[in-house]
């Protein structure tokens, strides 16, 4: 029998525990969301952001921007936000349309307000060893592997995929030198030469690519336990919208193959809103003073 990870479950403990801390509090954590264009997948994320915010109790505003909105208007946008007092949190929901800089944004975001973690002095933080805001996927990831009592220390861990958003990140974090850490961990991509092999010698598996089901039962150890962080979307003539979500790992290598692993939907993703509460419970009490 391999155990389910079920990121939903811990997501929903965790909002019960930030509302109860809100409920303390005179004040209110507030977060802004910026969504600029019509990417449907940003919309249900942006979404289900809003909806989070709703159930513990923090203000909230998603601002919705038109494809064509320019560089110069958002960054207009994002100093008002940065000045504003009751906007504890920033997020820029990526994709931006081609013609905007994404690391240009990034970087205008209050770095105090950047609870998604991808602003360099945040990131820098992280790499320094004394993490501030940690990008949310990451963070998710090791509270669940935590929530779950699944050690990382002196483990092997293949993490598949080294973006700045997820792979880079969790390399970092689960190679630090903290309870939570202490793994021996590879980062593998595109370039990686004989991917089964490297994969294979893991006993903690992250897919983090965005290829529906690529990782199967030839690059995964019996018993290892996988994470897998994929979102994709592929078509399905049986769904009433068309489509169905499916991860980055082949089922053959789930449920029956590996020791433990995440579903998708229902894994990876809610620990990343859930984290992003955090962060932005964590910056509403830093910015204030507050101490729960
Ligand atoms: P990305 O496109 O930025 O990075 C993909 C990575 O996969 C790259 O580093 C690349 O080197 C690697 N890769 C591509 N082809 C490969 C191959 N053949 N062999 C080995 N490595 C290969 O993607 P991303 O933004 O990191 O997202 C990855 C996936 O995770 C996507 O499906 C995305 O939707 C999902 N995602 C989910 C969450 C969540 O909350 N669950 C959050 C972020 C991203």
């Amino acid at each position: 029998m391999s155990t389910l990870l079920s990121g939903k479950d811990v997501r929903n403990l965790l909002i019960s525990e930030l509302s109860c801390n809100v409920e303390k509090i005179s004040s209110q954590p507030g977060l802004a969301v910026i969504l600029v264009g019509e990417d449907p997948a940003s919309q249900v994320y942006v979404r289900n952001k809003s909806k989070a915010c709703e159930k513990v109790g923090y203000s909230h505003q998603t601002i919705k921007l038109g494809e064509s909105t320019s560089q110069s208007d958002l960054l207009d946008l994002i100093n008002d936000l940065n000045m504003d007092p009751k906007i504890d949190g920033i997020l820029i929901q990526i994709p931006l349309p081609a013609h905007i800089c994404e690391a240009t944004i990034q970087n205008a975001v209050d770095p105090a307000k950047d609870v998604d973690g991808f602003h360099p002095e945040n990131l820098g933080m992280l790499l320094a060893g004394n993490p501030r805001y940690i990008p949310c996927t990451p963070k998710g990831v090791v509270h669940l592997l935590n929530h779950y009592n699944i050690s990382t220390s002196g483990k092997n861990v293949a993490i598949v995929g080294r973006s700045v958003i997820v792979g880079r990140p969790l390399s970092m974090l689960l190679s630090m030198k903290t309870e939570m850490g202490n793994a021996t961990v590879t980062l593998c991509h595109s370039r990686t030469t004989d991917l089964a092999e490297v994969v294979s010698q893991a006993d903690i598996v992250v897919a983090a690519i965005g290829i529906p089901e690529f990782l199967t039962r030839e690059h995964i150890a019996k018993d290892a336990v996988v994470i897998d962080v994929g979102i994709n979307r592929v078509k399905d003539s049986a769904k009433k919208s068309g489509f169905r979500l499916t991860g980055d790992v082949h089922p053959n290598a789930l449920d029956g193959w590996a020791s433990a692993y995440t579903p998708v939907p229902g894994g990876v993703g809610p620990m990343t809103i859930a984290m992003l509460l955090q962060n932005t419970w964590d910056s509403h009490c830093l910015r204030n003073d507050i101490d729960v």
